[in-house]
């Protein structure tokens, strides 16, 4: 047994270097890809092929209540109609649950990731009671999770525990990779600009995440991370929706040892009131256009895209 904070994360969930710009579009098969989607993998394609780089797909079945392979085939219809095409076979997450079960472990050998026997309603009741009457504390999660179970002692040569939460013992995580200051770098339409947040902050308002879930091991935080670093993916673009998880990713991705991409959180797509598309939105699923007559280039401009790059 190697004593915790000793150990350099497994080599074969590092990536290959590479310096080819390579994106990708990483949709959830639980619902009809929407106007959003369009546009999201869109701007990840654009960005591959106007940069000589490489376009991947993932399919986010790690869900698997939620899942549905007729969804999965619907994306590759979808994708196909709009003109996208990926550069390999799209990686699916629900074959890789070893490689997150690996990571969970090491994470876990290491004294970074501890079990939670939380409901939500005890975390609610937690992190209500210092200040009565006082909304608690949310990060990108839902509510900042008042640590209640990092107290219960446990010793890295414990097996790791099945069937319930695990999660990342962020003050732990901070230590180890010894940085006062998290950071990315954003690319909007120029330069990349660093953006930068003092580690503390993640203690207060991001805390201890959830890396696998009582159901399924693994969870999203932890799934992005390993495969993006698996794809080899440099940039990744995405909506402004998930700018706050970025955070977590960054530190998952230093204690891996994963590089560090550049990122693009592009502007939502909003519906006609001026709120955000979701899947229950079947009205604006792309086969609804399909099958109204519409074009893939009439849905660009619907997104406030120009016409189709050229595709090399
Ligand atoms: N699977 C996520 C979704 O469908 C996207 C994850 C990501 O782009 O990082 O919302």
């Amino acid at each position: 047994m190697t004593e915790a904070g000793k150990e350099a994360a497994p080599e074969s969930l590092r990536a290959a270097e590479d310096m080819t710009l390579v994106t990708r579009f990483a949709p959830s098969p639980t619902g009809p890809l929407h106007l959003g989607h369009a546009f999201s993998a869109w701007m990840a394609h654009d960005l591959a092929r106007s940069a000589g780089g490489h376009f991947l797909l993932r399919i986010e079945d790690i869900d698997r209540t939620r899942s549905r392979e007729s969804w999965e085939r619907a994306i590759y219809e979808d994708l196909a109609w709009l003109g996208i095409r990926w550069d390999a076979p799209p990686m699916r997450q629900s074959d890789r649950l070893g490689v997150y079960d690996d990571a969970l472990r090491w994470l876990w050998a290491e004294g970074l990731i501890y079990a939670c026997s939380c409901s939500r309603r005890d975390i609610v009741a937690a992190a209500s009671a210092p200040q009565e009457g006082a909304e608690p504390q949310r990060g990108p999660d839902g509510i900042v999770y008042p640590g209640t179970c990092r107290a219960f002692a446990r010793t890295p040569a414990s097996p790791m525990p099945q069937h319930t939460a695990l999660r990342l013992d962020m003050r732990a995580a901070l230590e180890r990779i010894g940085a006062d200051t998290i950071s990315f770098d954003e690319i909007g339409r120029g330069q990349p600009q660093r953006r930068r947040r003092p580690a503390k902050d993640m203690l207060e308002q991001v805390g201890d995440v959830v890396l696998s879930r009582r159901d399924f091991p693994g969870s999203y935080h932890l799934s992005v991370v390993l495969d993006d670093g698996a794809q080899g993916i440099t940039h990744i673009v995405r909506g402004e929706d998930l700018g706050e998880a970025t955070w977590i990713h960054r530190v998952l991705q230093d204690l891996f040892s994963l590089p560090r991409p550049v990122y693009h959180h592009h502007r939502l797509i909003r519906d006609p009131e001026g709120r955000r598309l979701a899947k229950r939105d079947d009205a604006r699923a792309i086969s609804a256009y399909r099958n109204d007559g519409l074009s893939p280039d009439d849905l660009r401009k619907l997104v406030g895209l120009g016409g189709s790059p050229a595709v090399p």
